[in-house]
């Protein structure tokens, strides 16, 4: 047995998850934000400890964690306000003393990504790009079963890609004309605020979409069409066998999806688009838990084999 921690900026869940990939058991306690980033480790902490009283000893423990997380180096390189303190945080060294056990730490879209791959809608999959939209825009890349970390350890940012190269929208990394400017879920209540003067959260913009309300309509085609342009370029640069589509604005998904579609038919050339299919996650809520736990199965297996170099 292994237990997988999922770190968010607003819940941490922790689960117990069997050799299969099930998990057991699932808990979860509110993200303590205001109380900064040491508050946040202890509150994963218990959650595990938890775990460990009702279920007995582990062999490690796997964290998924928002944030660019350095998994050799197991420290949090970069993280916003969502999870204030994390950036620079030594993640896994923390984790491993407060709970005197091997832990293994990795971004949580990551994660997710190593779980689809192996066990849920990427199974079989040579080459599986995951794509989470949610507040803002992740992605992750799997080969042949491993993630693609890349040369700084923390590949995978595809919500940075440019879409507007002039004048574009601000994006929360700083910087302007990023796609998680026109296709996140912050980008969609942002330009339907702009528009009509109302803040209303995605949800309800898709009740108003299906209701036939004009302006809902507009901003989710566009926010979904740009983003099947932006990932058609990727097609035509990695021509992945999959992409994978999750985060909570695909729930809007007829709305969504065939715009999106559109706009991979449009950039995307064509013998490389017939060769991927897209989508949508199968392990959901669970995907980053599960990943994690298969990232502390890895822990264990390299655990082992340093022992037997020894
Ligand atoms: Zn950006």
């Amino acid at each position: 047995m292994l237990i997988g921690v999922d770190i968010g900026g607003t819940k941490i869940a922790a689960g117990v998850v069997d050799a299969d990939g099930r998990v057991l058991e699932r808990i979860q306690a509110s993200t303590p934000v205001t109380r900064g980033a040491e508050a946040i480790v202890t509150t994963a902490a218990e959650l595990v400890q938890g775990l460990l009283r009702l279920h007995g000893p582990v062999s490690a423990v796997g964290v998924g964690s928002a944030g660019q997380v350095d998994h050799e180096s197991g420290i949090v390189v970069d993280a916003n306000e969502n999870l204030p303190g994390f950036r620079g945080l030594p993640l896994r060294e923390r984790l491993e003393e407060l709970l005197q056990l091997p832990v293994a730490v990795e971004n949580d879209v990551k994660a997710a990504a190593l779980a689809e791959a192996q066990l849920g809608a990427g199974r079989g999959v040579r080459q599986m790009l995951l794509v989470m939209v949610g507040t803002g825009i992740g992605g992750a890349l799997v080969l042949d079963g491993k993630v693609y970390r890349g040369a700084s350890g923390v590949a995978g940012e595809l919500g940075h890609l440019l879409f507007r190269p002039e004048q574009g929208r601000l994006c929360p990394c700083g910087r302007r004309g990023c796609i998680e400017g026109y296709a996140s879920g912050r980008a969609i209540m942002e330009i339907y605020a702009e528009e009509s003067g109302r803040s209303i959260d995605v949800a309800t913009i898709a009740k108003r979409a299906r209701d036939g309300e004009t302006l809902a309509r507009e901003v989710l085609t566009q926010a979904g069409r740009a983003l099947g342009l932006t990932l058609g370029g990727l097609i035509n640069t990695l021509s992945p066998e999959a992409i994978v589509l999750g985060g909570g604005v695909l729930q809007v998904e007829e709305l969504y999806l065939p715009v999106l579609e559109y706009g991979l038919q449009m950039q995307a050339l064509p013998v490389m688009r017939r060769s991927c299919t897209v989508r949508r996650m199968e392990l959901v809520h669970d995907a980053v838990l599960i990943g994690a736990s298969l990232l502390a199965k890895e822990r264990t297996e390299d655990g082992r084999r340093g022992q037997a170099a020894d």
